[in-house]
């Protein structure tokens, strides 16, 4: 899905001279956007310049209008807000600003304007586009400007749009630069309020930022699980046909519901843009007066305000920002004056170039509609996702009133849920979600405890709403998990699974029985490679034991993210976050001691996710992984490049940077951690020293990222629907009916999704820039098993990426 390549690299284009700037509200990874922009700008042969407090700095020029090297970039990733400054800038409205600025930019050569920011800084640089050429016009009119300075750059003026944005409300984009940063602020701030709630059975009424838009306080309340959101989009109540316009009476009898049922802590999210169907404001002080009065809560008012906006970004926004970063320069390269200028955006897992404008209105059209009471067209408005994750919030995290989500009795089943594999972040909110999403529908939902032996130990029960309040949050595995793994069937078509992870095999006629036992008709696997395998044995052992014809679908769960038929499972954005963290302090640590190289051993067993990802995100100088193995040419190579970057901060009389480079577990078997150390160090000949941190488990732990938490969530729910499609379809072509006589259908007549069809053992996964469903049997041949891996690694091509950031293949421009 990442559209970068990099072939053309050596292939200097036409020099450019490319402005970044970042205007608006600032938000995090603004910086690591800049970082992208120069350092690609740089080695495709362009002249980046950093145009510091936005478009203000665009109309003063002068000093605020910079050349960009590469060392001034230098540890961006870590760093929040903008450091090149951003501003409102009101002389930029006027078109005597717009003049002044075009006049900088030409006396700079400048010719492409790369703007992070929100709808009216790209609006703004919209503007500046469209006139452009009468803008040179009158600078050459009025003489301020000789027609030989205006030569090649009056024509036409190259503009690129990056979303830099909190609120993420920006159209044609699933996400913002800054927004998930954002998230992980209030994500923390709430899960300390919870403990403190729950301490003292309060309330809280938490107001978090979104003008327009509630894209943060809709994925903190799935995040945090909270017991009511307020959005600009879609006024209260949920069920207008029963409370009217009386949405306080909803809320009330909603939260006093959850109450009854043993809740300690309410917490309500109120976005600032919240308003009731009337238009009119919610406030949260308004919302804490009705908790007290009608429900006798102590309730207390939070508002998050600037915190959300700060501190170092997240894994997440470092590499959307990057990414982002050199597609714009690539856009830059590739505009032409008949390409209306680009925004860049990110669906699912894609990266997308929309016209600029056409998004900017779009946007528009959102606050349009709110003002006209259209909510439908609101939230038609924004991404598809938007109003998948309210309905998905609505239904596994409210407790339907009066049985309201019930679906008819002949359609509801026995759901299993079971974690395999070793633990991972949000395989708990992904039990949460589903559990409570059957039990709102009136499925059972079945906790399996201790993977498959635990479900041959017959440690199944019912898992019940109250049981999983506070789940969303938690870390590790509230079912328990291991790598105990079914035994394959001889004769049956398994391919091998020489499963050397594997701690102990369970016989596939005890699990069958146990399915039976507990009347199980539908199987959610939560975990990793070994819920995958897993899945392919009870799946070719269905000739043999019909138990296992039911529905069985696989939520990807690892860190490793090695789990094929999907981009990214959950858990891995967990582990980044832990990586990149632990990277930021040994970086600082080896900056501090100076001429300091650490080589980071990260996880991930055969797949290099982990460590491309988090050597991409934390800047690191390069990465080693399974997929390529170590070699020592590769060695050479590396040290002759550290090599030469420290002679050359030394000859430059720099300060000398630490440096990462990072290593997963299994790169190779001679090339350990330590020996790379050791050889760098030897290599390095006293220009720098070396040393070596393993993280270890430390990547599997703590509590779950809002964005492992948001998409367990959605892929719970996604799950469960793909469940219950699957059953109905079972039931109408029942098997028996397709002629398969040899199996005894009537020993297993209470199973009634009774099925054998292998579309029905499934994978889900997001792939590009869907959610899809894909059956184990075909993603075979995009798996290795041996290897533990898919075979399709989309992520690759960031290698180079890596490699490209950290100054390989840079040649000065001009030589
Ligand atoms: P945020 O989402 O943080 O509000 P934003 O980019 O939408 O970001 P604005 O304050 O609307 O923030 O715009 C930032 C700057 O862009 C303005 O100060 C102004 O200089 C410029 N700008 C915005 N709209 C226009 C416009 N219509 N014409 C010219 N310049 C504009």
């Amino acid at each position: 899905p990442i559209t970068y390549t990099s072939e053309t690299i050596n292939n200097l284009p036409v020099s450019k001279k490319i402005g970044v700037l970042t205007s608006g509200g600032d938000s995090s990874g603004m910086n690591a956007a800049v970082r992208s922009v120069a350092r690609i700008a740089l080695q495709r042969g362009c002249v980046p310049f950093a145009i510091h407090e936005g478009y203000e700095g665009l109309v003063e020029g002068g000093d605020m209008i910079r050349k960009l090297g590469w060392g001034d970039v230098r540890g961006f990733l870590t760093i929040g807000g903008t450091v090149i400054g951003t501003a409102r800038s009101a002389r930029f409205r006027t078109r005597e600003g717009r003049l002044m600025a075009a006049y900088n930019m030409i006396k700079n050569g400048i010719d492409a304007l790369v703007v992070c920011g929100g709808d009216g800084s790209l609006t703004g640089a919209n503007l500046l586009r469209s006139e452009w050429k009468g803008l040179c016009d009158e600078l050459v009119d009025t003489g301020k400007l000789t027609t030989l300075e205006c030569e090649h750059l009056r024509e036409h003026l190259t503009i690129v749009g990056l979303v830099g944005s909190i609120d993420n409300d920006m159209s044609c984009t699933d996400i913002t630069i800054g927004a998930v940063t954002s998230l992980h602020r209030i994500c923390e701030a709430l899960d300390s309020l919870t403990s403190t709630a729950q301490s003292h059975q309060r309330a809280f009424v938490v107001e978090v930022m979104g003008r327009h838009c509630g894209w943060l306080a809709l994925m903190a309340a799935i995040s945090v699980g909270a017991d009511w959101v307020f959005l600009p989009e879609r006024p209260p109540p949920i069920d207008a046909a029963r409370y009217g316009e009386n949405w306080e009476e909803e809320m009330c009898e909603r939260l006093s519901q959850n109450r009854k049922l043993g809740c300690r802590v309410s917490l309500v999210i109120i976005c600032e843009g919240a308003i009731d169907q009337n238009l009119k404001a919610i406030k949260p002080d308004y919302v804490k007066s009705v908790l007290e009065s009608r429900l006798g809560l102590d309730t207390r008012v939070t508002t998050l305000g600037h915190i959300q906006r700060g501190g170092a970004p997240c894994a997440y926004d470092r590499y959307l920002a990057t990414v982002q970063g050199v597609e714009a320069v690539e856009a830059v390269l590739r505009s032409t004056p008949d390409i209306p200028a680009p925004m860049i955006g990110m669906n699912e897992n894609k990266i997308t170039a929309t016209p600029l404008m056409d998004a900017v209105q779009k946007t528009q059209e959102v606050a349009k509609a709110i003002a006209e009471k259209d909510f439908k067209r609101a939230m038609d408005l924004r991404d598809p996702e938007f109003s998948s994750a309210y309905n998905a919030y609505i239904e596994s995290h409210l407790l339907g009133l009066e049985n309201e989500n019930q679906i008819p009795e002949d359609q509801r089943m026995r759901i299993g849920i079971i974690h395999t594999g070793a633990p991972a972040g949000g395989m708990n909110a992904a039990t949460r979600a589903a559990a409570r999403l059957c039990l709102n529908r009136g499925h059972v939902p079945l906790g399996i405890k201790n993977g498959f032996s635990g479900l041959v130990r017959s440690e199944v029960a019912p898992i019940s709403w109250q049981q999983v309040i506070n789940w969303q949050s938690l870390g590790g595995s509230e079912l328990g998990t291991n790598r105990d793994h079914p035994t394959p069937v001889a004769g049956t078509n398994v391919p091998d699974i020489s499963d050397a992870y594997a701690t102990g095999f369970i016989d596939c006629g005890l699990i069958a029985y146990a399915l039976q036992k507990h009347n199980i008709q539908a199987l959610l696997i939560i975990g990793g490679f070994e819920a995958f395998t897993s899945v392919v044995t009870l799946n070719a052992a269905r000739q043999i034991y019909p138990a296992f014809c039911i529905p069985m679908v696989i939520l990807p769960a690892t860190v490793s993210n090695n789990v094929p038929g999907t981009d990214v499972s959950i858990g891995s954005d967990t582990a980044l976050n832990t990586i990149v963290e632990c990277a930021d302090r040994i970086k600082l640590s080896a900056t501090a001691s100076q001429k300091r190289v650490f080589v980071v051993e990260v996880q991930g067993g055969n797949c290099g996710y982990l460590a491309v990802m988090g050597g991409l995100a934390s800047g690191a100088t390069t990465v080693y992984i399974p997929e390529e193995g170590i070699s020592l040419d590769m060695l050479q190579r590396d040290a002759k490049h550290l090599n030469s970057r420290y002679l050359e901060e030394e000859i430059d009389a720099k300060k000398n940077e630490g440096r990462i480079i990072f290593r997963a577990e299994a790169a190779s078997n001679t090339y350990t951690t330590q020996m790379l150390s050791a050889i760098f160090k030897d290599e390095g000949k006293g220009l720098f020293d070396s040393r070596t941190a393993v993280l270890g488990h430390l990547q599997q732990g703590g509590i779950p990222s809002p964005l492992d938490r948001i998409r367990a969530t959605r892929m719970a729910v996604n799950c469960i629907d793909w469940i219950q499609t699957a059953f109905a379809e079972a039931k109408e072509n029942r098997l028996i009916s397709k002629g398969a006589s040899k199996l005894d259908t009537a020993a297993f007549a209470n199973i009634v999704g009774y099925n054998n069809n292998p579309e029905h053992a499934v994978v889900v996964g997001v792939r590009g820039s869907d959610l899809v469903f894909t059956p184990v049997e075909k993603l075979l041949d995009e798996t290795d098993l041996e290897k533990r891996r898919g075979t399709k690694a989309w992520w690759m091509g960031l290698m180079r990426l890596i490699k490209v950031l950290s100054k390989y293949y840079y040649e000065p421009a001009g030589q």
